[in-house]
């Protein structure tokens, strides 16, 4: 039997913590239950999830549709596309079998890759690799999330580039469904005509879009840049020594002073989430981090780990902990003991790169 692995590629950058990351989490496990109720993909579908941040890590090997168990995903730094895609390929080297004079080899595998923001890496090199080598052997689906992610520099390595305008949970269901869709309908259409042409479903409703590239310049280069639209904060937790990630989104607020009819820019509080260690397996370097100023700043959590109502309060190590009650606070960081003050004056913090 000839399989057909479809690949997700999911960006787990810090920007996708909290419910963007379990609304994709609850999706993709939604998408194979669907897909195994249906007997042509039962028969043909292999599945393989690879999460990217900074760096990229093979969450579930190929396998079969009935043998898959949805896999809670990670969290990492960075948005490195070049790398991801690095990675993707050399999977593809290995798990994808190729065409031979005795044996026919897997279809072409369709790649669905997840992103909701901008590259952090130089992606040149390996976005050569896959146009030279892998782009016809392959089907690649690109959607970004929300309407921050770059939908022009994903036109360099497929005509297939989608844009889910909205994130919330409705958004995120009907798109899941139109990949399940889409899955269904390509491996029917493999299964009776023996041709392995991507089929996407149809695009309806206006919460999916397909980005005309003819309209773009896709020569244009665009600068290395921290994703913009978030802030997210590295923390420690003082009692359980947990890290977590603070997570800011970036709003336009309506000026104080309406005789100005200007609008200032802040980031307000989304939330704190704990993060696994795998985090730093994922995430790249800290070269070319940008600092915060925390005026920026609307709202502070308490801590999600052990509960303490400081969750944002600094050493002066320059790293962030929680602190609460306790008599002595002891820095999980840098072993430092001292007494912390919050709230009082701004200070800059180092962001991650999102
Ligand atoms: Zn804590
Ligand atoms: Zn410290």
């Amino acid at each position: 039997m000839r399989r057909l692995p479809v690949y997700f590629l999911i960006d787990v950058s810090e920007s996708m913590v909290g419910e963007p990351i379990e609304m994709v989490q609850d999706g993709i496990a939604s998408i194979i239950k669907d897909l195994r109720t249906d007997p042509y993909a039962l028969e043909t579908v292999w599945v393989s999830i690879i999460a990217f941040a900074g760096k990229s890590q093979k969450i579930t090997p190929l396998i079969e549709l009935y043998s898959f168990y949805p896999p809670r995903l990670p969290i990492g730094g960075g948005t490195s596309v070049g790398r991801a895609l690095d990675f993707l390929m050399t999977d593809i080297d290995s798990s994808i079998k190729k065409t031979t004079l005795e044996e026919k080899g897997d279809w072409k595998p369709i790649i669905f890759m997840f992103t909701d923001g901008n590259p952090t890496d130089d992606v040149d090199s390996a976005f050569y690799r896959w146009n030279q080598k892998y782009r016809n052997k392959t089907n690649l689906v690109a959607i970004t999330l929300g309407e921050n992610a770059d939908t022009q520099i994903l036109g360099r390595i497929t005509e297939n580039v989608l844009q889910l305008k909205n994130t919330d949970s409705e958004s995120f269901k009907k798109f899941f469904k139109w990949v399940t869709a889409s899955i269904k309908t390509s491996s029917t259409s493999i299964s009776n005509t023996k041709q392995d042409g991507l089929l996407l479903a149809p695009v309806t409703n206006g919460y999916l879009s397909k980005i005309d590239l003819s309209k773009i310049d896709l020569t244009k280069r665009l600068p290395l840049k921290i994703d913009d639209n978030f802030a997210v904060l590295l923390a420690k937790c003082q009692k359980t020594k947990r890290h977590y990630l603070i997570k800011y989104q970036k709003r336009v607020a309506p000026s104080e002073f309406k005789e100005f009819n200007v609008n200032t820019l802040d980031y307000k509080l989304s939330g704190a989430y704990p993060i696994d260690n795998n985090y730093f397996d994922l995430t790249e370097g800290e070269q070319n981090l940008k600092m915060i100023n925390t005026s920026e700043l609307t709202g502070f959590p308490i801590c999600p780990c052990c509960g303490n109502q400081y969750g944002f309060s600094f050493c002066s190590c320059g790293k962030i902990i929680c602190t609460g009650e306790e008599e002595v606070t002891k820095c999980p960081w840098c072993g430092g003991e001292a007494r912390f003050s919050t709230g009082d004056g701004n200070f800059n913090v180092t962001r991650t790169r999102g």
